[in-house]
């Protein structure tokens, strides 16, 4: 008795912490400042690493997103005036963007579904189901496991043998919720719909898709922090934990200022490539099964681009025209939709900022996977990672018929003849 008083004494405790604890960014701004150049943007990046009252939302090379505590907006308004740099406010609350995020919550905590954002564990719910109602087309992958001991879990739709392979890596950044939404829709569509295009772009390719890559970081946007991007191992020589998993590939890690070697940067690269093992493990698997892979594609938000190599130099890839006439291909698919929705697309460096040591990079430079891209998703800005509930199916319809845009037009450029005997 004495003991379960205690144990219930504890949870309680534990509880009240849990809420508690939960930063809040209540009067928290988002700003988007217009740059003139990369010294200007390097200028706010500046500005925003080594303090807790900036958070950069968006660096690229004409505009500079960053969220300021509600004591630091005089100075970031002094700041950009005297080096006259535009500011206009894109969120003028953070912390109610977040609650509004949350209030779909109790409409349909039984299902899943794809009009709220859900735990890692009821994504892993998903995934368990899915594998029991479809068992001769599905399997487990086990990609390894995260820092914090949790398992980074995949899925691989094959309805045939000798297809050629499309992988599809998520949420390696932990606050961009849209990307683990969209996968999942996807996993859901590929099994369940009955339309004749997506029933072949389902069955005439073998999907490998991991929904949730950065679990720690995942679970701690879930629980503590809705803001956080990196993963959560803790730096032996810093205060700040994490690093920046998509620089943390071994592919020109660190070169041409591509990432931080400052722990508390929101790019910092790590110790040394692969130092995360969460990207380790996904680097593992997928160079286990590269033969099998065709086409690589990284979910990321926000932004509304399409990123072919190369994030660490400004060089083409040698199949540049390539890359963007696939890339070409998705935006304008999406663009046909009801939505019109308007993606732009280039390389990493050149469409929006040098970045090494990213999966993308690694994966069509030491892989060999010749379509190798990130995709950035919804939305330009509005409201960046915190993109409302109701924009989730809209945003999974853009990226389905995206896909299929895509992947035709790869087949058309032969990128799809099977490596594997
Ligand atoms: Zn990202």
């Amino acid at each position: 008795m004495k003991s379960l008083i205690l144990v219930i004494a504890s949870l309680v405790i534990f509880l009240a912490l849990g809420s508690a604890s939960k930063v809040r960014y209540d009067n928290f701004k988002v700003f988007k400042i217009r740059t003139k150049n990369v010294e200007q943007q390097q200028m706010i990046e500046k500005l925003a690493a080594n303090s807790e009252n900036f958070n950069l939302w968006h660096s690229g090379n004409k505009e500079v997103h960053i969220m300021v505590s509600p004591q630091k907006v005089i100075h970031l308004q002094n700041y950009t005036r005297a080096y006259s740099l535009p500011l206009e406010v894109m969120v003028s609350n953070v912390q109610s963007l977040i609650d509004g995020e949350q209030l779909s919550k109790s409409t349909d905590d039984s299902t899943f579904g794809w009009t709220r954002y859900y735990p890692l564990s009821a994504i892993e719910a998903f995934l368990d189901e899915i594998l029991a109602k479809y068992p001769a087309v599905t399997s487990a992958i086990d990609i390894g496991t995260s820092y914090e001991g949790r398992k980074i879990r995949g899925i691989k739709i094959s309805y045939k043998e000798g297809n050629p392979g499309i992988f599809i890596e998520s949420n390696i950044h932990a606050r961009e919720w849209i990307t683990s939404a969209t996968a999942t829709w996807l996993i859901n569509e590929f099994l369940t719909s009955t339309d004749e295009d997506v029933r072949s772009l389902a069955e005439n390719h073998d999907w490998y898709i991991v929904p949730v890559l950065n679990v720690d970081g995942f679970v701690y946007t879930h629980d503590t922090d809705r803001m956080w991007r990196k993963t959560r191992q803790p730096v032996n020589f810093s205060s700040c934990i994490g690093a920046d998993p998509n620089r943390n590939f071994d592919s020109h890690w660190m070169e041409n200022n591509g990432a931080s070697a400052d722990p508390c940067a929101q790019t910092y690269a790590g110790t040394e490539p692969f130092s995360e093992p969460e990207v380790k493990a996904i680097a593992d698997y997928i160079a286990s099964i590269k033969e099998r892979l065709n086409i690589l594609i990284a979910f990321h938000s926000y932004g509304q681009l399409l990123l072919s190599p190369y994030g660490w130099t400004g060089d083409l890839p040698s199949n540049y025209d390539d890359l963007m006439a696939v890339a070409e291909a998705y935006s304008n698919a999406v663009k046909a939709m009801p939505y019109g929705t308007e993606y732009t697309y280039g390389t990493s460096s050149g469409a929006l900022y040098f970045a090494s040591g990213a999966t993308n990079d690694w994966a069509y430079s030491e892989q060999d996977i010749r379509l190798s891209y990130t995709i950035e998703f919804r939305d330009t800005g509005r409201f960046g990672f915190i993109l409302p509930p109701v924009q989730i199916i809209p945003q999974c319809e853009d990226a389905l018929a995206g896909l299929l845009a895509f992947v035709k037009k790869a087949d058309e450029l032969g990128y799809l003849e099977v490596k594997y005997t």
